[in-house]
């Protein structure tokens, strides 16, 4: 059985749909993460083959760093991918996922840049910069 799952943006103008089992989540309280989002970033990933996307016209790609890009919804701003160079693969904002997700919890990192406004209250694995 193939395992659907379908998100997207606020609006509704970038829609997307991925096959397969989606990754752990991962929470990153980098100070890119919580200046596009507000917060952290709780993100699964998937394989670019294995994702289609409504509305790719509609993201705009900002480059965040020398290696990555971060897609958001150009209408609504919704953060919804992040993108680094050369992977063959998507992270996905949890948020954006339409519910039932099913995504489980798997680990934190770049805890070392978390703001000074929210305490990390689970015995999920910190890492003081990437894992
Ligand atoms: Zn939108
Ligand atoms: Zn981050």
């Amino acid at each position: 059985m193939t395992d659907i799952h379908e998100g997207g943006c606020l609006c509704r103008a970038v829609r997307f749909k991925t096959r397969g089992k989606l990754r752990e989540l991962i929470y990153c309280h980098c100070s890119q993460c919580r200046k596009q989002t507000g917060l952290y970033y709780a993100a699964t990933n998937v394989l670019d083959s294995h994702m289609d996307v409504q509305g790719a016209g509609e993201i705009t790609w900002y480059r965040s760093s020398s290696t990555a890009r971060r897609g958001f919804c150009r209408h609504c701003g919704s953060a919804l991918f992040w993108k680094g160079d050369d992977l063959d693969y998507t992270s996905i904002l949890a948020g954006t996922f339409d519910g039932p997700t099913g995504l489980e919890p798997g680990y934190h990192i770049f805890c070392a840049d978390k703001g000074d406004f929210y305490d990390i209250r689970d015995d999920l694995p910190r890492f003081a910069e990437s894992r």
